[in-house]
């Protein structure tokens, strides 16, 4: 058995945490490749490691002559790293590496650079506290020129590295183009190095620690005890992703994919609860009708109304030209006889909207065109709402009992989901009478 074990910033955040890290690596010999994180929020106000060395290379490369900032700043992140070795009782030091990081600084190394010394450093105390090798992403994730990430050569290098490799730590987040150059992911990109060090060690489990006990049904800010989801296929979880529910980064779920491996998001806090599994397919019926709900404020919608639209060839399409041409992307469409409604990210129509509504009003000539603001859209995601007739149904008089009024409701043709729009001030009430509906009232 092969696990690859990642780590997120709060599992991490100080030395209690990197003990209860190291109890569940050591509980299981199959957790042979481990991802750290850089260390994250030991409580709600603190701020993230990662953070703190963004604004840090800010002021190293801003201010030439108050060198002194930057300095004090880089002391402060050091002395986090020195609590959590002193609270492992480490024979380690970091000053050589922070003496490398300050002149690299100097040096105008990159942002990139100086965000991935987070996980680099962790790496190097994770490595030393479980006795790991300890191999530098930067040696083995592969990014291009242009810092597009290389899948196929990082999958290459990765696989004939470990080949050899009993037990490592690779720090997440970060890789290096051909030349040496640091190259990150985009935030939370911790997840797919775990990802692609799965795939190229075939492991059986990617296991994804973090602070919550697995993928909720519900954002837990919006319904605090929300219960946790079982198993998800890629597909669901997907949908939940787009639609807001960020647990995990969305192109974490690639590489696992194409390699048929489930992940197994798990809380480093409670590590007795088994989590959410998140598989390609499942027999498993799942507890209720619908997996998760989750969604986004700040859509507008553009509604064209005109007397038999549908027999008009080419209508459709004429109106999403409009679109296309003023470079607006489109969220969602639903449509009717005489109506379609275009729904939009508000803040990218706003500037250009005359300008679309003009360009409709000359390609078809509509009877009406209504535009409304402040929408949030709400996606309901199951892959057992296929096999249930009444889903849309419960959903709109859930809602008239909680007073919400819907904007919109759309099917998608996967029947993996039906999108709701609401008012953005609806949104966190809208939630939770569908949550109750479905999973409060069925317990
Ligand atoms: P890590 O630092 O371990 O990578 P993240 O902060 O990236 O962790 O992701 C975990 C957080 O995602 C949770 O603490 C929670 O606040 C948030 N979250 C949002 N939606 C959901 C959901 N549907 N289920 C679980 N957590 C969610
Ligand atoms: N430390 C990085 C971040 O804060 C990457 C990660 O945590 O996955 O975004
Ligand atoms: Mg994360």
């Amino acid at each position: 058995m092969k696990k690859v074990v990642k780590f997120g910033g709060s599992s991490l955040a100080s030395a209690e945490q990197f003990r209860k890290a190291g109890s569940i690596i050591r509980n299981d010999s199959a957790r042979r490749y481990v991802v750290p994180s850089a260390p994250g929020k030991r409580n709600p106000d603190d701020i993230k490691v990662t953070d703190l060395l963004y604004q840090c290379y800010k002021q190293a490369i801003l201010h030439d002559d108050s060198e002194h900032d930057f300095e004090e700043l880089l002391e402060k992140i050091k002395e986090r790293y020195q609590e959590i070795i002193d609270g492992l009782k480490l024979d380690l030091s970091l000053e050589g590496e922070f003496r490398t990081i300050r002149e690299n600084f100097t040096k105008k190394a990159g942002r990139d650079y100086a965000a991935s010394r987070g996980e680099y450093l962790n790496g190097i105390i994770m490595a030393a506290y479980l006795g790991y090798e300890f191999i530098d992403a930067a040696e083995v994730i592969r990014f291009g020129e242009n810092k597009e990430f290389d899948a196929e050569k990082t999958n290459e290098i990765l696989a004939e590295r470990l080949k050899h490799t009993e037990k490592a730590v690779i720090p997440g987040f970060y890789g290096a183009a051909e030349g040496g150059k640091i190259v990150t992911f985009s935030r939370g990109g911790s997840d797919i190095t775990g990802s692609l060090v799965a795939r190229a060690v075939q492991a059986d489990t990617y296991e994804n620690w973090t602070d919550v006990s697995g993928f909720l049904i519900a954002d837990p800010r919006i319904i605090p005890n929300a219960r946790s989801i079982e198993v998800i296929t890629y597909r669901e979880l997907r949908e939940l992703s787009y639609m807001g529910a960020t647990v995990l980064h969305e192109d974490a779920i690639f590489p696992v994919k194409k390699a048929g491996i489930p992940i197994n998001i798990r809380n480093t806090n409670q590590p007795e609860d088994k989590g959410t599994l998140i598989v390609e397919a499942t027999c498993q019926k799942p507890r209720f009708i619908i997996t998760g709900v989750t969604g986004k404020k700040d859509f507008a919608s553009v509604t064209v109304e005109k007397a038999m639209m549908n027999s008009e060839v080419g209508f459709c399409k004429s109106v999403l030209e409009v679109f296309e041409k003023n470079n607006v992307s489109i969220e969602h469409m639903p449509s009717g006889i005489d109506t379609m409604t275009i729904i939009v990210h508000q803040d990218e129509f706003q500037e250009k909207e005359q300008k679309v509504l003009a360009g409709i009003h000359r390609a078809v000539e509509p009877d009406l065109l209504e535009l409304e603001s402040d929408i949030a859209l709400i996606a309901v995601v199951g892959r057992g709402m296929k096999a249930t007739r009444g889903t849309s149904g419960r959903i709109f008089s859930a809602l008239s009992h909680a007073n919400v009024n819907v904007k919109m409701i759309d099917q998608g043709s996967s029947e993996l989901n039906i999108i709701i729009g609401v008012r953005n001030h609806d949104f966190e009430e809208a939630i939770k009478a569908i949550y109750d509906i479905f999973v409060t009232t069925q317990l």
